[in-house]
């Protein structure tokens, strides 16, 4: 029953034609995962407003943009400016990592998700005027806007961690999901570790950071993959958390700190990964306390077999040099974009909307938040262009659904105050603790949803 689940599932998701895409979505309505009404939302608004619209970043959140505007929009001018030939579903890379997924099943051509109408400019932003309200590319192109909406992800600053880079990842058995090369390499090294045994460590960093549970994935699923090769006794894993706690969603901490206790896998807070000695295979660390108002430093080594990682991220340099980001507060380090947490709408140039992982609000930077981010962002844009004040709020919505073995996930799912909000039907269950259902989704559904509804404008 359950394998014939699984058939139906996979073949539904892997059929990436007009009928595999509608079974899909109809699969997901008549299961209660998306509603007629979420659908039927997409389509049921439309203004006339007008203006010129440039999207920087064809990822998640400016794809789904693309696709809402040009649905919402009567005569819609948009412009969207992006480098890549591929678009990934990121939140896959872990999957891949872990073995579940083909590194090629979680990409398609970007040239297939630039809706009809839109001019797709295949270049780099590296500067944006907000006064002159015009963006320039590496091909010294200058284009105006009248609205910009700003989504080009996040940077991830490789070379903050001192003795490796994106280029050497690997070396030295040193790691990373979050690049899709790296990931293939996790898979492969992963596997080697947990049938010959040593020291693992695993570490996440102390920057915000796009999908945080991903280290904390990484290293469970590695610990599962020992026990499937009957070797857990050979393998030491710890995890070190530049954080002051493990996870700060009150609602599913308890049970994470259970499962790596269950799992005797240690949990080392306030240390912050420095560098790498690949040759060595040496992890250079910080641990920073404060007592009062003195901050101490105390730097250690760890020796380990199998390194795991996760460099600091911030919002791209071009970002900063424009003058969008923050500049006060804690949102200000890395030039997370200045933005309403509500409206999503600059505070400084009101012409200007940011979502995504680059926007400066208090809450996780994962799909799953674009996901919800994206309407109301659409719908305040086009108030902007109509003159109207902007309505929609959006509550701080995010989700992570942390793997914590293959066959379970624990679906967090919060908004800006850290309360639970289920999006998925599992309110009959109790989602503090790991489910299977949630792991099917992981695995079945959100990928196809990403694909087929998601940058479609549709969900
Ligand atoms: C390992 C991993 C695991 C994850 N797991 C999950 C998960 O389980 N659940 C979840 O919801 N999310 C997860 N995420 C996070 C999720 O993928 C991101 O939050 C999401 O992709 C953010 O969307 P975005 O549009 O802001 O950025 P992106 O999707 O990264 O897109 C940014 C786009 O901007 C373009 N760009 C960048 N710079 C420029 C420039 N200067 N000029 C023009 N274009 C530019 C890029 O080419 C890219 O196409 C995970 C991510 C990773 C890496």
């Amino acid at each position: 029953m359950k394998n014939e689940l699984f058939k139906q599932l996979e073949i539904l998701s892997a059929n990436n034609n007009e009928i595999g895409r509608r079974s899909f979505l109809k699969l997901l309505v008549s299961a209660g995962i998306i509603s007629t009404i979420g659908v039927n939302d997409a389509f049921a608004y439309s203004s006339n407003a007008k203006g010129k619209i440039v999207i920087i970043g064809g990822g998640a959140a400016g794809l789904s943009m693309a696709a809402r505007l040009t649905r919402w929009l009567d005569d819609p001018d948009i412009t969207l400016i992006d480098p890549s030939d591929r678009q990934y579903y990121q939140p896959g890379f872990t999957l891949i990592a872990c073995g579940e997924y083909e590194p090629d099943e979680v990409w398609k051509e970007q040239k297939d998700y630039i809706p009809d109408g839109v001019k797709w400019i295949k270049d780099t932003v590296v500067a944006v005027d907000p006064v002159a309200k015009s963006v320039t590319t590496t091909g010294n192109e200058k284009i105006n806007y009248d609205f910009l909406v700003l989504t080009p992800g996040l940077q991830i600053n490789w070379d903050k961690v001192e003795g490796i880079s994106l280029d050497t990842l690997g070396q030295g058995n040193a790691h990373c999901i979050y690049d899709w090369n790296g990931a293939q390499k996790t898979w492969t090294a992963m596997q080697e570790f947990a049938k010959k045994g040593g020291r693992g460590v695993f570490t996440d960093t102390y920057t915000k950071l796009k999908c945080g549970g991903a280290p904390k994935k990484i290293c469970l699923l590695t610990e599962h993959q020992s026990r499937k090769q009957n070797n857990r006794d050979n393998l030491q894993l710890d995890y070190f958390t530049a954080s002051k706690a493990l996870y700060d969603v009150p609602y599913f901490t308890p049970r994470l700190e259970e499962i790596y206790k269950e799992r005797n896998i240690p949990v080392s807070l306030n240390c912050r990964l420095k560098g790498v000695d690949t040759q060595a295979k040496r992890a250079y660390f910080e641990k920073i306390e404060t007592k009062g108002e003195e901050k101490i430093v105390t730097p250690f080594t760890e020796d380990y077999d199998f390194l795991h990682f996760t460099p600091p991220m911030s919002a791209p340099d071009f970002v900063r040099d424009s003058g969008l980001g923050w500049t006060e507060g804690k949102l200000a380090a890395d030039s997370w974009v200045m933005v309403d947490k509500e409206t999503l709408i600059h505070k400084t140039y009101p012409e200007i909307i940011s979502l995504g992982d680059v926007a400066g609000i208090p809450t996780s930077k994962t799909s799953a938040a674009v996901r919800v981010q994206v309407p109301i962002a659409a719908k305040n844009l086009i108030s902007l262009m109509e003159g109207k004040e902007p309505q929609e709020k959006y509550n701080g919505y995010a989700a992570c659904p942390i793997v914590t073995d293959y066959g379970h996930v624990l679906l967090c799912e919060f908004d800006y105050d850290k309360n639970p909000c289920n999006s998925f039907p599992f309110s009959m269950l109790d989602t503090s603790k790991e489910l299977w259902p949630a792991w099917l989704l992981k695995k079945y559904i959100l990928k196809p949803m990403y694909f087929y509804g998601m940058l479609r404008g549709l969900m």
